[in-house]
């Protein structure tokens, strides 16, 4: 089967949208799901950053959202025509797997990142029979239909609007589940959000609905002005004594803190911040070593790494489509679509910040 994808070829240069071949159709344990819409991450810019450990050329495009229109067998639990949001890869066999914690998979890396299942490379190619990597994140969506595994691919209702669904299936998941998994944040507690973009806009609606106080920091005016919608006390991010402003605002301390800016000063003010026995978690992917001030982690203070919000898929992608419909978790007032043909000027807004979580939508029809 032939479709349109929009293809990386170089990490520097744009993507390009040009027909793709599919040799086989799904094994045994995927499916094949026509896309909707599929959200633009942090994490497809960053292959433009791997230094050539995540392989080109490929179909990036990892937040995916469509509906099935062919199983490999029954054993995938899903049928023609069920609409799935599709989220990230793991080998469910794993010690982590197995324990619920598929975002710290052993296989994480390479099914993901870094190559995906080598086994069904080759029925992936471009129009001339040339290599594609194997798919990204289990999915690589920037395109009209995608093989994903069925484990993978979460059903919803159908009445939800299934063309904004996909960044449940990462962004927002990572930023609602730090709150709600990670941290199990609760009413009366405190959180600070450094960077208000996807992610950390999440955490902000995420804290809202449960009940927790959030402070959010940001460069950005406008990003504050919608943190500050969704409940957030916002704070400019050169205020002066940053961690002395979030500690009168949090009653002492703030007991949690979610950094997805990988900023070592806005990270050890964020532990300034906190109060004895407060929990950091990290999301963005550090790019240097990280300098801790003395006496950062005093007092059962921790820092720890957070993927993929602590999620299993299959559980909180429905907890967050029940908050959406019960008007406690707007994500879709953070999406702006665009044509998957517009996917390069998608890339430059949201480079500039001028979309918090571009959405990408397939059009025509497959030949
Ligand atoms: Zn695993
Ligand atoms: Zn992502």
């Amino acid at each position: 089967m032939r479709f349109d994808a929009a293809v990386l070829r170089g990490y520097d240069a744009e993507f390009g949208v040009e027909e793709v071949l599919l040799h086989s159709g799904p094994a045994a344990d995927e499916v094949l799901v026509e896309i909707a819409g599929c959200g633009m991450c942090r994490t497809d810019l960053a292959v433009r950053r791997s230094a050539g450990r995540s392989p080109l050329p490929a179909v990036l495009g990892h937040e995916g959202a469509g509906v099935v229109v062919a199983t490999g067998g029954p054993d995938t639990g899903l049928g023609d025509g069920d609409h799935v949001v599709l989220s990230f890869d793991s080998c469910g066999r794993c010690r982590n797997c197995l324990d619920a914690a598929p975002a710290y998979c052993d296989t994480f890396t390479q099914l993901n990142l870094f190559g995906g299942r080598a086994e069904h490379a080759a029925r992936f190619t471009d129009a001339a029979g040339g290599a594609l990597a194997p798919r990204w994140f289990g999915q690589s969506a920037f395109a009209r239909y995608a093989v994903v595994p069925a484990r993978n691919a979460v059903r919803v209702d159908p009445a939800l609007p299934l063309e904004l669904l996909g960044p449940l299936g990462c962004g927002f998941l990572t930023g609602a589940g730090a709150v709600l998994n990670s941290f199990g944040a609760g009413p009366g507690d405190t959180l600070v959000v450094l960077g208000a973009g996807a992610v950390g806009l999440a955490a902000v609606m995420a804290a809202t609905a449960a009940g927790v106080l959030s402070v959010a920091v940001d460069r950005h005016p406008e990003r504050l002005a919608l943190a500050e919608r969704f409940g957030a006390t916002p704070l400019p991010a050169a205020a002066p004594d940053l961690p002395g402003r979030v500690r009168r605002l949090t009653d002492g301390g703030a007991g949690y803190a979610l950094d997805t800016t990988a900023s070592a000063r806005l990270i050890n003010d964020a532990l300034r911040a906190l109060r004895p026995t407060g929990h950091l978690g990290l999301v963005a992917r550090l790019g240097t070593a990280l300098p801790l001030e003395p006496g950062a982690l005093d007092r059962g203070r921790r820092i720890s790494h957070i993927c993929e919000g602590d999620a299993v898929p299959g559980l909180l992608i429905p907890r967050l489509t029940g908050l959406w419909r019960a008007g406690l978790f707007p994500f879709d007032e953070l999406i702006r679509t665009y044509p998957l043909a517009a996917v390069n000027e998608a890339e430059r807004d949201c480079e500039a910040g001028r979309v918090v979580k571009p959405v990408l939508i397939p059009e025509g029809k497959s030949r």
